[in-house]
């Protein structure tokens, strides 16, 4: 089969559906993995943002409530501004209180006038200058200060309410302190998130107005500030709102955070994008599952239906190739079934020009072979026999004939009785030849006939035959023409086709020599007249 140039139908075809599948499969794909990633990203936040808007919402709530009763506690203890009235109130709200660690009053030179529980070593007495304290005892307002250290050496948030007289005179304040270390009911609502959804990475912190971390799972990082983090600057302008960021330590986060009005604060929850994205590529393999089977099953119906439909063209496309070698223009073009009905056209039209030009070359070949006139083998065809004879080295008998006085035959009756005389001999010269013997026109009014494997007896026995027939019958003149033979025998006679024509042409000279109409052969004395 000659290589061809090209890509098959059937390549081709199966090529461009795999890749508009593959195309459609990719859009689809990333197409799916986007809307799948957008909606996973919206509902983490907008998880994250329902926690942190409800625990900002509780938070608020709860100081609401604390700053009021810090308020009544401050009433009440202006009217009983003495002992042991102080002491019992700071044991009364220490035990009833889950938000404060510690209740104190202070009194307005910073004096620690009752404390509860006493600390160790004990606080009650001693001027107590701390941030808190000294902002409390300035501002002589309702407060909730910013984290700092204690006098009893904890990170602690201070919410104060001034104490005034009946006669609106100054007496200090009463305040309760949350140690942002410790557990208290703060921790207990703002630690809610780690238990609800452990295990997604999700954590929320809370940050004060400046800054300061009021509350981290990280214990460690509590009263740090974060003034960098990206969304400081959202809350510290009191807003509430989502971002994808990434935190400190660098991992791609999802936080929502909410502002807590009453206090300043904000509360962030936020959830590694990674782990919301997990699962993002899970219908993207579904579908690429899916589809890539599906694709598979047309591929395999397009590559059988094409091969059904090329078929038919690559039977027509060998076929043709095979034309080339002249073998096989003997060979039939192949029968096709196709539903094509352009296959069909061109095998239709295959057949129709193989026979056309098998006829074309029959005759070609035909009148290359042989003699125009007389239908016998020609010169060429007769110098292959010899040619490949030799070349075999298989014996054979050469005989030469030549009419008598043909000249005269021609002038007497004219040039075409001549040729009737002609074709006439080589009638006879069929007859009497057959199976393997040659009959060649040599040229002119000259013949040979070719006797392979035939012994000088029996080519003479013929030639004899032929001689007399000629001699005996009538021809198309109307009386009979006479032939002279010379017989020339290889390997006896000579070794080469010249040689031996020579020695056949000289048997025939003698034959004419000798008085025509008879029989001379090179390789013995046999005469035969
Ligand atoms: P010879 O007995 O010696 O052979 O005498 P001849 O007259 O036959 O002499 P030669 O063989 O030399 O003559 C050949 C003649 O054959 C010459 C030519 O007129 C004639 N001839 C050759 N070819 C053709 C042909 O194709 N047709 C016809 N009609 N005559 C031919
Ligand atoms: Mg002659
Ligand atoms: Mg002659």
């Amino acid at each position: 089969m000659i290589r061809t140039k090209g890509l098959s139908t059937r390549f081709m075809v199966s090529g461009i559906v795999v890749l508009s599948v593959l195309i459609t499969v990719v859009i689809s794909l990333i197409t799916s993995y986007r809307s799948e990633k957008d909606s996973l990203i919206k509902m983490s936040f907008q998880m994250n943002s329902m926690y942190t808007g409800k625990i900002a919402a509780t938070v608020n709530e709860l100081f609401i409530a604390e700053k009021a009763s810090m308020k009544a506690h401050a009433e009440y203890i202006a009217r009983h501004w003495t002992q042991p009235e102080m002491d019992e109130l700071t044991a009364y709200i220490q035990h009833s209180n889950a938000m404060f660690n510690t209740i104190i009053i202070i009194d307005k030179n910073g004096i620690m006038q009752s404390l509860s529980p006493e600390m160790s070593p004990p606080l009650k007495g001693k001027k107590i200058t701390t941030p808190g304290t000294l902002q409390a005892l300035k501002e002589r307002m309702p407060l909730v200060s910013e984290p700092y250290i204690s006098a009893a050496n904890a990170l602690i948030v201070l919410v104060s309410n001034p104490v005034y007289d009946a006669n609106g005179e100054y007496l200090g304040f009463i305040g309760g302190t949350i140690r942002l270390h410790e557990s208290n009911l703060l921790n207990a609502v703002l630690g809610s998130q780690q238990n609800a959804v452990a295990g997604n990475g999700s954590y929320s912190y809370v940050v004060s107005a400046t800054g300061a971390l009021l509350y981290h799972p990280d214990k460690d990082r509590i009263g740090e500030h974060i003034l960098s983090n990206p969304l400081f600057s959202d809350l510290a302008a009191g807003r509430s709102g989502e971002k994808r960021i990434t935190n400190s330590r660098g991992v791609d986060m999802l936080a929502s955070y909410s502002y807590i009005k009453e206090l300043g604060w904000g509360i962030v929850s936020q959830t590694p994008t990674s782990i919301v994205l997990k699962d993002a590529k899970r219908p993207m393999v579904h579908i690429a599952t899916y589809v890539i089977s599906i694709m598979l099953v047309i591929l395999l119906a397009i590559y059988w239906v094409i091969g059904r439909m090329s078929q038919p063209l690559a039977k027509l496309a060998q076929y043709a190739s095979l034309l080339s070698t002249t073998k096989s223009l003997h060979a039939d073009v192949p029968r096709i079934h196709s539903w094509n009905s352009e296959a069909n056209a061109l095998h239709r039209a295959f057949v129709m020009a193989v026979s056309r030009i098998r006829m074309q070359l029959d005759h070609l070949s035909l009148e290359a072979q042989t003699d125009a006139l007389t239908g016998l083998n020609n010169r060429r065809t007769m110098d292959k026999y010899i040619g490949t004879w030799l070349a075999r080295e298989i014996p054979f008998t050469i005989m030469l004939l030549d009419l008598d006085h043909f000249k005269q035959v021609n002038d007497n009756y004219g040039h075409e009785k001549g040729d009737e005389v002609l074709k006439f001999l080589a009638a006879n010269m069929r007859a009497l030849f057959e199976g393997n013997h040659i009959c060649c026109r040599y040229g002119g009014e000259e013949f040979v006939v070719l006797l392979p494997e035939t012994s000088e007896d029996e080519a003479v026995r013929r030639a004899n035959k032929l001689r007399r027939f000629m001699a005996e019958t009538n021809s198309p003149v109307g009386r009979p023409v006479t032939l002279s033979i010379g017989l020339a025998r290889y390997p006896d006679s000579a070794q080469d086709a010249e040689a031996l024509f020579r020695s056949a042409d000289e048997a025939l000279y003698r034959a004419k020599h000798l008085g025509r109409n008879r029989i001379e052969s090179a390789s013995s004395a046999v005469v035969v007249s």
